[in-house]
């Protein structure tokens, strides 16, 4: 067909984080393609040992630069932003936001040393966009973040609505409800495609107003006896407005700690978010308010270890203290994989006698992602010939899809990271599979998941190295006494004999096994002292080392 529109994610889908979708326009020799989102996922330690953060393959993406006509960004949000840095110096293409999502980009930007320079095209909130064959409009929807916007992207084959994050508040305490008017006139005018969010399509009903839990968080600021923090995600400026307006309400004075918060208030106050709120103190003035007129705004909800609240829990803070009958609330829902570590600042806190609020007891935190009925109503304003599942892992893709069914929608279509769908008014077909994978942010390099970097890290971790090295003479004979080494390993067995004897022996009875002729070869003498070392070690232990055997002949 001449005139096919395509889609394929790149990232995001059987999977939340590193959002990345395409789409492109055009017969497969003259494709022409917009990104959607360039976003991270966050790794966990234990998984990952020494890996920051993991970002989306865009090998395909690199081969079809030339025919990329921008890369557009829904919101702020890392999972849809924190790959650009490290991603479009392969790139290059012109890169579009919102202003909120703009200089925040660019704060985050300028806060890393050494950070490429990367030019923002501004689009006004609301705005429209016009790229090639790529008619898009901006429409503000409710979201834990400022700006947050679907994407509805008309094609001459026909209008796709991407909605990014999303959910239906219509109190939402910064920027303005999601748009249902222009949403119901693009049904109107009719849309071929709804790529929409599934993060909460397991749950029923809707998703709480932001004006519910200011009033919870209103009521636990006024009635705390002495000092209070607050902790929540930097980034969410309605959150923050809420704290603001309490504090304000009780006569205490705000406080901001961490450097993330700090970037996001200056921009939020910089693009009009903000307005009408109270200046803040600087985190010198802590020590110096009295208990009861003073409130800190912290970094730290996903239990960090470098952010404020985790070291205001093990008392390393430079400025800031907590102690008994002062009150802590967690204004955030753990981030899956985080909850270890946020236990850890919890039981901190609560090791000094500070009293700690969570969402498990009050209304202090609410999902910006929609709940069933909300995902029925933006199918009813949308009316879409096809549905595909967005954000979220296997089950939130399949319930959404479900959901999208019952509703009478008439193609519903799963798909996955690599998947190339032709979205054609009979039914979207998967056509074809384009590269797709994940690359590891490891210091500051980028690594491919395929790459034997991560798992022998991981290995090592938990079964630890021998390093043996032997020198050969040319007759095959030992010149010195074989160097051995253990790192990682136990130190005696159960018996007590030292692991690094038993070793040391196995090597010696390893080389003296082998027949006279096979001596002079390194490669057999190495191969048979790492055999014997293992298993010699793995009989007392019952776990087996990796082992290093170097060979040198004198
Ligand atoms: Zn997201
Ligand atoms: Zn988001």
């Amino acid at each position: 067909m001449p005139s096919d529109l395509v889609f394929a994610p790149l990232g995001g889908f059987g999977e939340i984080g590193m959002n990345l979708s395409i789409y492109g326009f055009g017969d497969s020799r003259r494709r022409q393609w917009i990104i959607v989102d360039c976003g991270v996922s966050f790794a966990s330690e234990e998984h990952l040992p020494g890996v920051d953060l993991i970002l989306p393959d865009i090998s395909y993406l690199i081969e079809e630069r030339k025919n990329i006509l921008g890369l557009v960004l829904t919101h702020a949000h890392e999972d849809h932003m924190g790959a650009i840095m490290d991603l479009w110096p392969r790139l290059k293409v012109p890169f579009y936001a919102t202003p909120f999502s703009a200089a925040l980009f660019e704060a985050r930007r300028a806060s890393e040393p050494g950070a490429p320079e990367i030019p923002a095209n501004v689009v006004p909130a609301g705005g429209h966009l016009s790229l090639g064959p790529f008619e898009i409009d901006f429409i503000n929807v409710a979201h834990s973040i400022p700006e947050s916007n679907a994407l509805a992207i008309r094609t001459p084959a026909g209008t796709v609505v991407h909605t990014g994050d999303w959910k239906i508040d219509p109190t939402p305490i910064v920027g303005g409800p999601t748009d249902a008017a222009r949403l119901t006139a693009l049904g109107d005018a009719g849309v071929l495609a709804l790529i929409g969010d599934s993060t909460n399509a397991v749950r029923e009903g809707r998703s709480p107003s932001e004006a519910d839990v200011a009033k919870t968080l209103a009521e636990l600021i006024r009635t705390a006896p002495r000092r209070v923090a607050v902790t929540t995600f930097a980034s969410h400026v309605g959150r923050l407005r809420a704290v603001a307006d309490a504090a304000r309400a009780a006569e205490r004075e705000v406080v901001v700690v961490g450097r993330a918060m700090e970037r996001v208030v200056q921009v939020a106050r910089e693009t009009g978010h903000l307005q009408g709120v109270q200046d803040f103190r600087g985190v010198e003035s802590y020590g110096y308010l009295p208990p009861d007129k003073v409130l800190a705004l912290c970094t730290g909800s996903q239990g960090e270890p470098r952010a404020a609240l985790s070291r205001i829990a093990q008392d390393e803070h430079p400025d800031v203290t907590l102690s008994r009958g002062d009150r802590v609330i967690f204004s955030a829902r753990p981030i899956p994989g985080n909850e270890k570590a946020i236990s850890r600042v919890i039981n901190g806190l609560v090791e000094q006698g500070v009293e700690v609020i969570t969402d498990r007891t009050h209304l202090v935190h609410v999902s910006g992602h929609p709940r069933r009925d909300e995902l029925r109503d933006m199918i009813g304003w949308v009316r879409p010939k096809i549905l595909i599942p967005a954000h979220g892992e296997a089950l939130h893709l399949a319930e959404h899809a479900d959901l999208a069914r019952k509703a009478g929608v008439p193609h519903v279509l799963i798909c996955r990271n690599g998947d190339l769908v032709r979205l054609a008014a009979g039914g979207p077909e998967i056509i074809d599979e384009v590269r797709s994978g994940r690359l590891y942010k490891d210091g500051a390099l980028l690594v491919s998941a395929e790459s034997k970097t991560v798992a022998a890290r991981r290995r090592l971790s938990f079964a630890g190295i021998v390093t043996v090295a032997l020198a050969l003479s040319e007759k095959g004979v030992l010149a010195a006494d074989p160097e051995v080494e253990l790192i990682g390993l136990p130190e005696t067995d159960a018996g007590g004999a030292s692991m690094t004897e038993i070793a040391r022996d196995a090597v010696e009875i390893a080389f003296d096994a082998l027949p006279k002729p096979r001596r002079r070869d390194p490669d057999a003498v190495a191969e048979a002292v790492r055999r014997g070392v293992r298993s010699a070690i793995a009989e007392r232990w019952k776990k087996k080392p990796i082992c290093y055997v170097h060979v040198l002949t004198v």
